[in-house]
């Protein structure tokens, strides 16, 4: 997802506005916690600093898939954000850094690496398919949101205690 800052290269101060569609791969960008389900769409701003950098308004708006973190099942859920960040003509440029200047490669802009790094920086730590997801059975594996199962149930409930009591004094 790429925008071409070759019109504002040459120019400090001017900007260009734009407007993207498309399918995004987060998987080719080396994210592995979430996928992206139909097209993103991302829109915004890029401005030419005139040092060699560009600032960026981004705001986005698409769907994700997640895992969830107690069943395991795949669950989508909207997003939706903005940010500012900057790109950078300079080699140096480095993602990791605490400025975080994304890099321009032949005069291109790739706005779908500072949005996915958004989007997953945005994601929750332990996602939920829903917030009161019961997750799987420890023991037997079953999904406890579709079944129940006996496992835990081993340790005599009270009232059976009774009966036996019961049963033993005839
Ligand atoms: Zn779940
Ligand atoms: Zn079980």
């Amino acid at each position: 997802m790429r925008v071409s800052i070759a019109k504002i290269k040459a120019n400090p101060l001017s900007a260009l506005d734009f407007s993207l569609t498309e399918d995004v791969s987060a998987d080719s960008y080396g994210y592995r916690d979430f996928s992206v389900s139909g097209p993103l769409t991302v829109s915004g701003r890029l401005q030419n600093s005139g040092d060699g950098s560009f600032s960026a308004d981004l705001s986005w708006s698409g769907e994700i898939v997640q895992q969830c973190g107690r069943c395991g099942k795949p669950f989508s859920t909207p997003v939706e954000g903005r940010a500012e960040t900057r790109f950078t003509l300079a080699d140096t440029a480095d993602a990791d850094g605490e400025d975080q200047l994304w890099p321009i490669r032949e005069d291109q802009a790739d706005v779908a690496e500072a949005v996915l790094n958004e989007i997953w920086f945005r994601c929750p730590m332990q996602p939920l398919c829903r917030p009161d997801c019961r997750g799987l059975c420890p023991v037997c594996g079953v999904d406890l949101n579709q079944q129940s199962c006996s496992c835990g149930k081993d340790d005599i409930d009270p009232r059976w205690e009774k009966l036996k009591n019961l049963k033993f004094e005839h």
